[in-house]
C-alpha cells in the first residue's frame, strides 16, 4: 500500500517537533507544508518522516527533522530576512527557510547535489532562492550583509568571512567541532560576537578548499 506522506508529516510535526518543544509557528507551518520525501532518494522515501538523518548521496546527509526545526527556530526569523545558507545538500532546509523568509542565498560545494536541489526546488515552484556552487567558508560577498546565516556542515571554528558577512545584530547558527560538535548561535553585536552554545550534534564536516 502506498504510504500516506501527508499523515506521516503531520505526525512528525506533532511528536518530533511540538512534542520536543519547538514553538515557533512559522517553523511548524513550514515543516507541516514542505514534502520532505521529495528531497530524499526514491529508494529511501519510506523513511522520510523518521526521527533520523538520511543519506542523500555523495556521502552527505539530510538532517534529522528536529535539528532542521531547531536550527530554523534559533534564528528567530520574522519573514523579512535575507538569509545565507551554507550546505544546500538536498535543498530541504533551503525550502523550509524560503517558506519563512524573503530571500535565501544557498551555497553547495558538490555540484551534483546543488543541481539536484535546484531541480527539486524549481519543480516545487520556489522563487527567491539563489544558488551557487562553491566553497561556503568564504560566504557569498556580493549579496552580503545577511540578516541571518545558517551553516549545515561543521567547521572547526566559525569562518571569518561568515562573521564579516553577518549584519549588525544578525544571527548565525552553526555546528562547531571535529569529532564532537556543538550547535552554536553567534550574534553580531556592536563590538563583539556573542556566542551561545546550544546543543551537542553530529554533522558532516564543512570542507575548506583554500
Ligand atoms: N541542509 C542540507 C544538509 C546538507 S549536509 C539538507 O537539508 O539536505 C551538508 C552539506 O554541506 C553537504 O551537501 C556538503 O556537500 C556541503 N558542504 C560541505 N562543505 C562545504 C563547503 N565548504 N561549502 C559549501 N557546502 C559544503
Amino acid at each position: 500500500m502506498a504510504k500516506d506522506f501527508d499523515k506521516e508529516r503531520e505526525r512528525m510535526v506533532k511528536t518530533q517537533l511540538v512534542g520536543r518543544g519547538i514553538k515557533d509557528k512559522r517553523v511548524l507551518e513550514a515543516m507541516k507544508k514542505v514534502a520532505r520525501h521529495l528531497f530524499i532518494p526514491e529508494n529511501m522515501r519510506s523513511y522520510a518522516y523518521n526521527d533520523e538523518p538520511l543519506p542523500i548521496g555523495e556521502g552527505q546527509t539530510i538532517s534529522q527533522p528536529y535539528i532542521v526545526a531547531y536550527m530554523t527556530e534559533a534564528l528567530q526569523l520574522n519573514g523579512s530576512e535575507r538569509v545565507l545558507e551554507i550546505g544546500t545538500g538536498s535543498g530541504y532546509q533551503t525550502a523550509i527557510l524560503n517558506e519563512i523568509v524573503k530571500e535565501v542565498f544557498t551555497l553547495e560545494l558538490i555540484g551534483s547535489l546543488s543541481v539536484k536541489a535546484q531541480e527539486v526546488l524549481k519543480e516545487l515552484k520556489y522563487v527567491n532562492i539563489f544558488f551557487k556552487i562553491g566553497d561556503g567558508t568564504l560566504g557569498w560577498k556580493e549579496h552580503a550583509p545577511y540578516d541571518a546565516i545558517m551553516v549545515t556542515a561543521a567547521p572547526a571554528g566559525v569562518p571569518k568571512a561568515l562573521k564579516e558577512q553577518l549584519k549588525m545584530y544578525g544571527k548565525m547558527i552553526i555546528p562547531i567541532g571535529a569529532t564532537f560538535q556543538e550547535l552554536v548561535l553567534v550574534i553580531r553585536e556592536k563590538k563583539k560576537f556573542k556566542i551561545k552554545k546550544l546543543l551537542p550534534v553530529r554533522f558532516v564536516p564543512l570542507v575548506s578548499t583554500h
